[in-house]
């Protein structure tokens, strides 16, 4: 397939430099001003590659058309199919500075990175990596992150773009593009006008490995406890201070020691994980998120905590707690199983450019969850990057193509299949 390498190469270098790191807890949208530096370039490079409807919105989205260039009277009905990517990075690591260092034609060695000789990519810890040889890895200098999550996917969009409108004779339908804003701390998808977008069904271009897609997200809840105590002087306190840290505590440490958290647990296990706890003898409050890949299970372990709650709470005369839960994302999969020719689709298109596909959950929640239940189906395609939000971050020049490729490939297997009635 003839893909302008260069142009996808010269593209994700110019986007990592500039800094677009988001923020947590920002009284503005997008939470950080700088985010819209590469919207704007972005706008202003849709445009110059000859997108039509270009527009940046007014809470910084960047959205755009390749309006589908089938025949009048085409056999089969063609879906707008979208393309969505994110501007910002992670609040984790400093994206200021990026000194992106390409390393030709990868033989399996170490990758010291050159400010900073403690941090050190190699096969032992990115397997990843073996798969690489005679490649072009691409890493910072040590001293930052590289920003592939999310400008590897919005170059590899644009280089399909620009594939696209360089082959008008190869047929697809509408192709809509999204760039968002402030995806790394969870509001990317906040005022994301799904009809306005005007795609059917869509695909974030945010995931990892080479030939992954990923179709399950957690479902999660966060469970917020708050015990009452009493709280007397210190001084006069005896049979009468009920401590409600203790109380907390208490619970806390009747939750299974080497299962159900985070650090016990991978693949399809859940957990409740104690993710913070303030407060005094009179009140304290603990956060705990509840993750698992089913309501049921979520449900299961909300009721363990309650029943723990309960238990505990016996041995405390006068106290009282309470456990409320709010819904925060649910696996994406309840939705896209109803569509099950949105997966099968980038399945076959992941074959068509030669790579094994492999389907994965993510073991978090994504936009495109979010969208899935706004009622756009988004399952998540792979950049081709590694060790994201980390100064370790690296990717393959070969398999961002391979990404682009995938892209370009997913549209025709569109414009051929068409939509499932
Ligand atoms: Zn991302």
């Amino acid at each position: 397939m003839n893909i302008n390498n260069q142009n996808l190469m010269d593209r994700f270098i110019e986007y990592v430099k500039i800094d677009t790191q988001s923020v947590e807890n920002s009284s503005t949208y997008p939470s950080t001003e700088k985010q819209l530096v590469l919207s704007r370039l972005l706008e202003k490079q849709l445009r110059a590659i000859g997108s039509s409807n270009v527009h940046l919105t007014k809470h910084g989205y960047v959205f755009a058309t390749l309006p589908s260039n089938l025949p009048k009277n085409f056999k089969i009905e063609v879906p707008p199919i979208g393309f969505i990517a994110h501007v910002d990075t992670s609040p984790d690591v400093s994206g200021a500075g990026v000194k992106p260092q390409i390393h030709k034609n990868y033989q399996g060695q170490k990758i010291v990175l050159p400010k900073d000789n403690s941090q050190i990519i190699e096969p032992a810890s990115d397997p990843a990596l073996r798969n690489c040889i005679g490649h072009d890895i691409i890493t910072a200098d040590g001293t930052t992150l590289l920003g592939a999550d999310n400008k590897a996917g919005i170059a590899e969009i644009m280089t399909a773009c620009e594939f696209f409108l360089e082959n008008p004779e190869i047929f697809h339908g509408d192709i809509k593009i999204a760039f968002t804003v402030d995806e790394e701390v969870g509001q990317g998808t906040k005022y994301f006008d799904v009809k306005e977008f005007g795609a059917t069904y869509a695909y974030t271009i945010d995931g990892e490995t080479a030939g992954e897609i990923e179709n399950e997200t957690f479902c999660a809840d966060t469970a917020t406890l708050l015990v009452k105590g009493i709280n007397i002087h210190p001084g006069y306190a005896k049979n009468k201070m009920i401590n409600s840290v203790k109380i907390a505590s208490d619970i806390i440490a009747k939750l299974p020691k080497n299962s159900l958290s985070p650090e016990t647990t991978d693949k399809r296990e859940g957990y409740i994980h104690a993710n913070s706890m303030e407060g005094n003898v009179e009140k304290t409050m603990v956060k705990f998120l509840i993750r698992d890949f089913t309501i049921d299970g979520l449900k299961e372990k909300e009721k363990l905590l309650e029943d723990i709650k309960n238990q505990v709470l016996k041995n405390y005369k006068g106290a009282s707690a309470e456990i409320r839960i709010d819904e925060s994302y649910r696996n994406m999969r309840y939705i896209l199983d109803d569509y099950p020719h949105v997966v099968d689709y980038a399945i076959e298109a992941i074959k068509r450019t030669g790579l094994q596909p492999h389907k994965n959950l993510i073991r978090g929640g994504t936009d495109g969850a979010r969208l899935s239940f706004m009622g756009l189906p988004t399952p998540n395609i792979f950049t081709g990057g590694h060790n994201f939000h980390s100064k370790r971050e690296w990717i393959s020049l070969q398999n961002m193509e391979k990404a682009t490729e995938a892209i370009i490939q997913l549209v025709q297997v569109w414009a051929e299949k068409g939509e499932k009635s």
